[in-house]
């Protein structure tokens, strides 16, 4: 991926083994500006550029399974949605 700068962005990640939350990120090797950061955690996508990294860096026990509550919940609702709308019934 090309960074806004010209140069190269690689792909980088970190990992908060504890919180089982990973941050997968593109960091440019001249600037060093990073971008598409991917918030995961359980290897569920809970968040995306900028609202990632925040919270990746305030991650907590406690944060970390309450995004992962309402993404479940989200899935769950947009499922049901699904059938709402769908020739289901
Ligand atoms: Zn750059």
């Amino acid at each position: 991926m090309q960074c806004k700068c010209g140069s190269e962005a690689t792909s980088q990640k970190a990992i908060k083994s504890k919180l089982k939350a990973k941050i997968e990120f593109y960091q440019c090797g001249s600037c060093t500006r990073v971008s598409s950061a991917v918030l995961f955690i359980q290897d569920v996508e809970v968040a995306t550029d900028p609202r990632s990294r925040t919270l990746f860096d305030e991650l907590t026990g406690e944060s970390a399974a309450s995004l992962l509550d309402e993404v479940r919940r989200e899935q769950e609702l947009s499922k049901f949605e699904l059938f709402a709308n769908g020739e289901l019934f």
